[in-house]
C-alpha cells in the first residue's frame, strides 16, 4: 500500500526536486510546505504585516485560503485564488519567511493543513519539521543536506538569470535562513531520530531518488 515519505533539511538542499521526482516515481503527491510559509510572507509583505504584529499575523492568515495544486510543469501554489507561484520565490520572501515561520500559532495552522493533506498517504512531503512534528509517523524519513558552499551555488544556478544577486549574498541569506530555523523554539529544524541522513554535496539527483523510491519500495 501506500506510505509517506518526509523529506526535511536546509536551505538549498535539494529537497524540494528531489521529493518532486520520488513523488513522481511512485504516482505520489508532492507537498511542498516551505510554499505555504511563503505564501503566507509574501500575502503579509503585500499587506505591510510585520512579523512581530502576531495577532494581526493570525487574525490575517486564518482568512487566507492555500492552494498547492500539483500539475506537469511543477506546482501551482495559490493565495486566495491568485497565482503567487513565481512571487513567493523572491529575495524579499527569503529574507522575511524564516521570521513569520517562528509564530507558534501560525505553524499550529500549517501543521494541521499539512496533516490533513496526507491523510490519506502517498504524499512526498518536504520542509524543516515533517519527520519530528507533521508527520512522526511517515514511514520513510530523510534528512538531507549539503554544504552552505553547496547549496549557494545550486541557488546561485538557478537565480543568476533573472535576479542580479552574488553568491556570496546568496551564501549569506542561506546561513541566516538556517540559523533562524535551526534556532527557534517552536519545532527546530532537526534531524528525527529514525531518519536517514543523506549528504548530496556530491551526488546528483538521480542517484538520490533512486536511493529513495528504492527505500519507499521496501
Ligand atoms: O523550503 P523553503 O526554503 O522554501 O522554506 C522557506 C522557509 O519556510 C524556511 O526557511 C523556514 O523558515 C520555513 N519553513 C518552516 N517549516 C517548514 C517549511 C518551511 O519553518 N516545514
Amino acid at each position: 500500500g501506500k506510505i509517506n515519505i518526509a523529506i526535511d533539511g536546509p536551505a538549498g538542499a535539494g529537497k524540494s526536486t528531489i521529493a518532486r521526482m520520488v513523488a513522481s516515481a511512485l504516482s505520489y503527491i508532492y507537498v511542498d510546505t516551505g510554499a505555504m510559509y511563503r505564501a503566507v510572507t509574501w500575502y503579509m509583505i503585500q499587506h505591510g504585516i510585520e512579523p512581530d504584529e502576531e495577532q494581526e499575523v493570525l487574525q490575517t492568515a486564518q482568512n487566507l485560503v492555500i492552494q498547492l495544486i500539483p500539475g506537469v510543469d511543477g506546482q501551482k501554489v495559490l493565495v486566495n485564488e491568485e497565482n503567487v507561484t513565481t512571487l513567493i520565490r523572491s529575495l524579499a520572501v527569503n529574507a522575511k519567511v524564516s521570521r513569520y515561520a517562528q509564530i507558534e500559532g501560525l505553524r499550529t495552522q500549517l501543521v494541521s493543513l499539512q496533516r490533513q493533506m496526507a491523510l490519506r498517504k502517498g504524499v512526498v512531503m518536504d520542509g524543516r519539521d515533517i519527520g519530528t512534528t507533521v508527520l512522526p509517523d511517515a514511514e520513510v524519513k530523510i534528512f538531507m543536506t549539503a554544504t552552505v558552499q553547496e547549496r549557494a551555488r545550486r541557488r546561485y544556478m538557478e537565480l543568476k538569470d533573472s535576479v542580479s544577486i552574488t553568491l556570496e549574498q546568496l551564501e549569506h541569506d542561506i546561513a541566516a535562513r538556517d540559523h533562524l530555523d535551526e534556532q527557534r523554539e517552536i519545532s527546530p529544524l532537526r534531524q528525527a531520530d529514525d531518519a536517514i541522513w543523506m549528504d548530496t554535496t556530491e551526488m546528483n539527483t538521480l542517484e538520490v531518488t533512486e536511493a529513495i523510491v528504492s527505500l519507499a519500495q521496501r
